[in-house]
């Protein structure tokens, strides 16, 4: 008998979760954990028009603040669930409290995959979250040199963003297009062109060698073809992995 079903992770499989349940008529407790502070929001406008200045923050809310009430979904937010005892089905989460449910799901999703060169460099950005989307919107400014590493759905989308902000994208990529992982050659190979044509330096089949730091920052990156790029910050969209 499942009175009490405990969902880790309130992004958007968890949260379609909680709304499937109570749709199926589940009418026990639901518990939507999420180590984020904000309630489930839809994350591709982040590398698009919330980078942008006036976006409607409301408006990426998966679903608005009063149906988790009307439909009894318990959100515990920031905090994170730190393991998990099936014996005593019991989560432990990082605010010290336990959460006994009957049944679990995982629905912790992925994180951004890093680059241990860059670590602890202030002028880093990855980008997932929508802390992570107010912290790099506020270097886009314009005439920032923002060096893109990995030219895949984020480094397209942020250089495009960039872009249109004003700043200065230089970018690597070891595939011979943008997005190939996604769209293919084809397309990947007119997105090259349409980067380029509105001021992307987008170099294609390198890889990053050496990064430059000074005073905490990157400053610059010699490609493995010698090729030597000058920056501001760094946005870095090469996969991701489990979380
Ligand atoms: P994301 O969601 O981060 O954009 P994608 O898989 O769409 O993930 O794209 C990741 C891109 O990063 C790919 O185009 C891949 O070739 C590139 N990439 C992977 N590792 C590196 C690396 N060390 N340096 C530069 N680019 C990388």
């Amino acid at each position: 008998m499942i009175r009490t079903v405990a969902i880790i992770g309130a992004s958007l499989a968890g949260a379609r979760a909680a709304e499937t349940l109570r749709a199926r008529g589940f009418d026990g407790r639901v518990l939507l954990i999420g180590e984020e502070p904000w309630l489930p929001y839809q994350r591709p406008p982040l590398s698009k028009d919330y980078l942008w200045p006036g976006g409607d923050e409301s408006a990426i809310l998966l679903r608005p603040a009063d149906w988790y009430e009307a439909n009894r979904i318990e959100a515990r937010l920031g905090v994170k669930a730190e393991s998990l005892d099936l014996r005593a089905r019991e989560v432990r989460l990082s605010d010290g409290s336990d959460v006994q449910a009957d049944a679990f799901l995982l629905a912790t999703g992925s994180r951004p995959r890093r680059l241990p060169a860059l670590e602890g460099a202030a002028n880093v950005h990855y980008l997932r979250t929508r802390d992570d989307a107010a912290r790099l919107a506020g270097a886009l400014t314009p005439g920032a040199r923002i060096l893109v590493v990995g030219m895949g759905v984020i480094g397209a989308e942020v250089a495009a963003t960039a872009t249109r902000a004003g700043a200065r994208v230089v970018a690597v990529e070891p595939a011979p297009t943008p997005m190939l992982r996604s769209f293919g050659s084809v397309a990947g190979a007119w997105l090259a062109r349409a980067h380029a044509e509105r001021g992307v330096e987008a170099h294609f089949g390198r890889m990053p060698e050496r990064f430059e730091r000074e005073g905490g920052l990157v400053r610059g990156v010699t490609l493995d073809g010698g090729e030597r790029l000058d920056c501001d910050a760094v946005v870095v969209g090469i996969g991701v992995e489990p979380a």
